[in-house]
């Protein structure tokens, strides 16, 4: 008797991973330390079909040309100048193919409307929806730690882009109306309670348009300063000391430089947990206070905000917001602000206006809520 037909492959498989802001919790992940990301409704949609060629294709609405690569040339280098930005995408293939998986020819078309470069992590909008539509096509029933892992391994050893992991974790494992509570050693996720319209508050997003340079030598700088502080300290990271140890542990370092970065570190960790405690007992407006003091600490003790970004704090603090923080890796990028709806509308016109004033480039303002991490589509 003849056996039963096997399930067709799918024709394509289309997957929508979102970006996000970190809520607060900035310049942690690399320590071991805890962030707390929430998605937003703008993401990344990949598309993955079969090709009978044994290349992989990659097209993307936000890019002019697509990039085709061979998949015997698929590797680390391979994809540099107009080519670079489908490296994000070929580097989770490269990941899946170092994992021992045979790729066939594919093709895969990515659209997305998270604004590139501008610190809401496009590129791990791209990498997690690739990332998922991939495991789908290629049937390699992936668990989303595993696609947290292929989406970081595409961005650090593919792109070369050394960042921290948070972004990858947020964008596969949010929820709608919560934020993730992220222990960045153990990688366990906490979806905590944030449920921005219930609480009648409006998060408010501005891009500042300031350039934003995560691979100019600063990140590197930072992450180097930290990662010496703990070794003088004879801590595995910045994570195992926590406020109470903090007088002892700058008196023990040598410099002002490196006091002010463990500084910021050690009292952002302990930010982020008062946040997600207030959080977890429904006390979202309360949490204010501690995005303003994240943001003074980035300004003060870990340098990495810029002018541009240190304006629209302060106007959006003028206009009554409960809280106000530049979010993201810094030298640019978002800042975001906790405020009343209408509020939130004069804000973002406030800070176009100072901006104006100043001759900086025209910022964009707009409300986030707190969306779902990757799913399929249809
Ligand atoms: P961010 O993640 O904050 O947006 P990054 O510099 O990490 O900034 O990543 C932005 C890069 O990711 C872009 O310059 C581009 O190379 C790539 N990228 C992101 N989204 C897309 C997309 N939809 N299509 C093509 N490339 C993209
Ligand atoms: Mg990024």
């Amino acid at each position: 008797m003849a056996s039963p037909p096997m399930p067709p492959m799918p024709v394509e498989s289309s997957w929508r991973a979102p970006g996000r802001v970190n809520l607060i919790g900035e310049h942690t992940d690399y320590n071991d330390g805890f962030c707390l990301p929430l998605a937003i409704p703008y993401g990344c949609t990949a598309t993955v079909s079969p090709l009978s060629e044994p290349v992989l294709e990659v097209v993307s609405a936000q890019q002019e040309a697509p990039v085709e690569i061979a998949l015997a040339e698929l590797r680390p280098g391979r994809l540099t100048g107009a080519d670079a930005w489908a490296g994000y995408a070929a580097g989770v293939a490269w990941a899946i193919a170092e994992r021992g998986h045979r790729l066939p020819g594919l093709s895969i078309s990515l659209d997305g409307d998270v604004p590139l470069g501008a610190g809401l992590s496009s590129s791990a909008a791209l990498e997690c929806s690739v990332a998922a539509a991939l495991d789908d096509q290629l049937a390699l029933g992936l668990d989303r730690s595993e696609l947290v892992a292929l989406a970081r391994q595409a961005e650090n050893d593919f792109v070369g882009a050394p960042t921290g992991g948070m972004d990858q974790l947020a964008s596969v494992f949010a929820e709608r109306d919560r934020v993730l509570l992220c222990d960045m050693r153990t990688l366990a996720v906490e979806p905590v309670p944030f449920d921005l319209d219930a609480a009648g508050l409006s998060l408010l997003v501005i891009d500042t348009r300031a350039p934003h340079q995560l691979t100019d030598g600063s990140y590197g700088e930072r992450r180097a300063a930290c990662e010496e502080a703990a070794r003088l300290l004879g801590v595995p990271a910045l994570r195992d000391v926590d406020l109470e140890g903090l007088p002892e542990a700058l008196d023990r370092l040598p410099d002002e430089t490196l006091r002010k970065r463990a500084r910021h570190v050690i009292t952002e960790n302990d930010r982020t947990l008062a946040c997600a405690d207030l959080l977890r007992t429904g006390q979202l407006r309360r949490i204010g206070p501690l995005l303003t003091a994240s943001h003074e600490s980035m300004r003060d003790d870990f340098e990495i905000t810029v002018p541009e970004v240190d304006l629209a704090v302060e106007v959006l603090l003028a206009f009554g917001a409960a809280g106000a923080r530049m979010t993201g890796g810094g030298f640019g990028g978002c800042v975001i602000a906790l405020m009343e709806p209408a509020q939130a509308r004069a804000g973002a016109l406030a800070v176009q206006a100072a901006f104006a004033g100043r001759g900086y480039a025209e910022p964009v303002g707009f409300p986030v809520t707190a969306a779902a991490g990757v799913h399929r589509l249809g």
